[in-house]
Order: C-alpha cells, then sequence, then structure tokens
C-alpha cells in the first residue's frame, strides 16, 4: 500500500473483486463476458449505476483496449436505460484514477448517475434502502433485456 490505501498494484481482495467472484452480494443491472454493471450502494442520485471489465484493472492505466471498448458499450445500455427508467436525458458519466482524485475502491469502474453536475450528491457517503435497490436493478436490467 502507499499513501491514502492506494495499492501499488492490484489487490485481489477488494470488494469489486469479491463480486466478480461471487462472494459478496449486489444487485445486478446487467453481465456478459467481459463487463459487469450493478447499483452503487451509496448512491449520489437515485439510480446510480457503476460500471466494471472482468479484468484486473486498478484504474485507466492498466485497462485493456478490448476491456475499455466492452465497458464502454455497457456503460451506453445502462445509459440508454436509465433515459428510460428515469425519464430524463441527463447522465453523468464518472471516473476517478487514484486517490489523490477521489477513488476509493481499487478496481476500475466507470460511474453512470442520473443527475446533473450541479445537482450531485456527496461521493459514497450515504447508504440506500436495499429494497429501492434491488427494484431500481430489476427495472433497469428489464429495459436492458428488451
Ligand atoms: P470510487 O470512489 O470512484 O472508487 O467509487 C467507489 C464506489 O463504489 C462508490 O460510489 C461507493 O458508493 C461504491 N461502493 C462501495 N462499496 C460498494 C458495494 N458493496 N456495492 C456497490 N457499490 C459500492
Amino acid at each position: 500500500m502507499s499513501q491514502n490505501n492506494q495499492p501499488s498494484r492490484y489487490d485481489d481482495s477488494n470488494i469489486f473483486a469479491k463480486m466478480l467472484n461471487g462472494d459478496i452480494p449486489y444487485h445486478k443491472v446487467y453481465e456478459d463476458d467481459k463487463t459487469l454493471a450493478f447499483m452503487d450502494i451509496m448512491p449520489q442520485a437515485k439510480g446510480h449505476v457503476l460500471v466494471i471489465p472482468k479484468q484486473k484493472a486498478i484504474d485507466l492505466a492498466d485497462l485493456e483496449p478490448e476491456y475499455a471498448a466492452a465497458v464502454l458499450m455497457t456503460a451506453k445500455k445502462v445509459m440508454q436505460a436509465q433515459r428510460q427508467v428515469f425519464e430524463r436525458e441527463g447522465i453523468i458519466q464518472m471516473q476517478l484514477n487514484g486517490s489523490q482524485a477521489g477513488q476509493t475502491v481499487f478496481h476500475y469502474h466507470v460511474h453512470l448517475i442520473p443527475s446533473s453536475i450541479h445537482e450531485l450528491g456527496r461521493h459514497a457517503v450515504t447508504q440506500a434502502d436495499q429494497g429501492e435497490l434491488a427494484d431500481l436493478a430489476q427495472q433497469l436490467a428489464a429495459v436492458i433485456a428488451g
């Protein structure tokens, strides 16, 4: 570990690695062979989703091109579903590189947040109701599945 708990190399015990291993529960929105999308447990707005690659990448510097492409394709699906479910056009796409930028989970992930940059809630502070997250995940997954 370096300063601010940022690992110098990929740590297999990070929370998103545990999700990919099936070791902890999450509210799934979408999955394919290269990516997983799920509800953020401490959303910065209602409907906040995270998209992660099935690659051991800490941040953008490590992300392989095929996984970068796959994450963006999944992000597109999720964003289109958010637009439909939340009946709003504005979706923030955000991604933090390094603890200095505020990154707290060291497995690369893209945030998709139905909000405006002028209204965004605080980062990773307030835990959402599990029932509501389950319901939102189901709605988004249904739209993506068509
Ligand atoms: P970042 O600070 O960019 O690394 O974002 C990490 C995100 O992961 C935050 O928005 C957290 O709310 C979210 N998060 C942390 N633990 C979990 C979890 N168990 N399930 C879903 N999201 C999580």
